[in-house]
């Protein structure tokens, strides 16, 4: 079966193409990305127009592409995916509308598909995939959540943030500490120069008993060492600020982490989302993981963020489970809001 899954549903333009195996894993054959990234920078964020109007500039020639690259034609295809959710409305709109417009002209099926689910199977297309049953640590750019997942399409929500994302809290500092948008990978690169140990920043929830995590008291806090920079240019103080506010981020996200492992009683942690690209995260979790026997998986590198390949991937997976048949109704919708457990109970 070949899938052909397509990603519009933020400043990301992904299309890729994946063939399914009788047995093991889909095989990516083909994937092209564009990001809208340079395009937002002058505003500090996404404007969601210029999102969808850059969608649909992108979109056919990006399809071309992971065609070209797979060395198939448009007619082999034998489903379209897209994601239906969450995400901006407008972008959502102009992935869907163009899988069922190809759907529809190559009398294929489509099917609708959840970003999140996308991030949280991305780790399958790496060299060393994990097994089901694992904890997942989902951490982008809009959510934070830690999940039990038994299979596909079987994914229970363990803890999640009650204010701003991880991506968000690293976003947001960035900006106070005037490095841009999306300032995520930026301040990660500025800590590497820094003391970590400098500014004592809150951990907040890291006691509270449960999985949930709270980022938006780190931001006040973060805004409140900023303004004391204001005005002595010192970069040395930048760097201290961004490494600590890093350490903040990364050593409530690992604890968390590991204890869901305890409470679960798995031994195995997938980590997805932009955020799982961080290296300091990923050097504390290894750790972490080593010391009680655990294993982490995580996708490649370039996979951690958004992509056309994981939306390809997370359609051919669902297929392949039984979990989802694809449908002719070209009358689509998308989900702006869309919880991933209720996905789950959908299935
Ligand atoms: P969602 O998937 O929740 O809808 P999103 O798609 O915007 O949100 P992703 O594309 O998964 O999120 O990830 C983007 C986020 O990852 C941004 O907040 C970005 O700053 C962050 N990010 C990317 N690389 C790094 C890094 N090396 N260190 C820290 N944060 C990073
Ligand atoms: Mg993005
Ligand atoms: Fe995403």
């Amino acid at each position: 079966l070949l899938v052909l899954g397509i990603e519009s549903s933020c400043d990301e333009t992904g299309v890729a193409l994946v063939r399914t195996r009788e047995h093991g894993v889909p095989e990516l054959l083909g994937q092209a990305l564009h990001s809208q990234i340079a395009m937002h920078a002058d505003y500090g964020g996404v404007v969601p127009e210029l999102a969808s109007r850059d969608h649909i500039r992108r979109i056919i020639p990006l399809a071309n592409e992971a065609l070209a690259q797979a060395g198939k034609a448009l007619e082999a295809i034998d489903v379209v995916a897209y994601t239906r959710g969450p995400g901006l409305a407008g972008a959502l709109l102009v992935g869907a509308g163009v899988a069922c417009a190809l759907g529809a002209a190559l009398a294929r099926p489509v099917l609708g598909v959840h970003h999140l689910e996308g991030h949280l199977l991305s780790p399958f297309l790496s060299a060393d995939p994990p097994e089901f049953p694992f904890v997942a640590l989902l951490v982008s750019g809009g959510h934070t959540q830690l999940m039990r997942v038994d299979g596909v399409g079987r994914y229970r929500l363990l803890g999640e943030t009650i204010d701003d994302a991880a991506g968000e809290a690293f976003d947001k500092s960035a900006k106070l500490l005037g490095l841009g948008y999306p300032g995520g990978p930026a301040l990660a690169r500025l800590a590497d120069f820094g003391d970590a140990t400098t500014y004592k920043l809150p951990r907040p929830l890291l006691h509270s008993g449960d999985l949930d995590f709270s980022f938006a008291g780190l931001k006040t806090a973060v805004l409140t060492q900023a303004r004391k920079l204001e005005g002595s240019p010192c970069e040395q103080q930048r760097a201290d600020l961004a490494a600590s506010t890093q350490a903040a981020i990364v050593e409530v996200l690992a604890k968390k982490s590991l204890k869901a492992l305890a409470q679960t009683g798995l031994d195995r942690l997938v980590v997805a989302g932009g955020v799982g690209a961080n290296r300091a995260l990923r050097e504390q979790l290894n750790a972490a993981c080593a010391a009680r026997g655990a294993r982490v998986y995580y996708p490649e590198l370039a996979l951690c963020t958004d992509n056309g390949a994981m939306i390809a991937l997370a359609a051919a997976m669902r297929l392949q489970g039984g979990v989802e048949a694809p449908n002719r109704d070209y009358a689509f919708d998308v989900k702006p809001r869309w919880p991933l457990d209720q996905l789950a109970q959908a299935a």
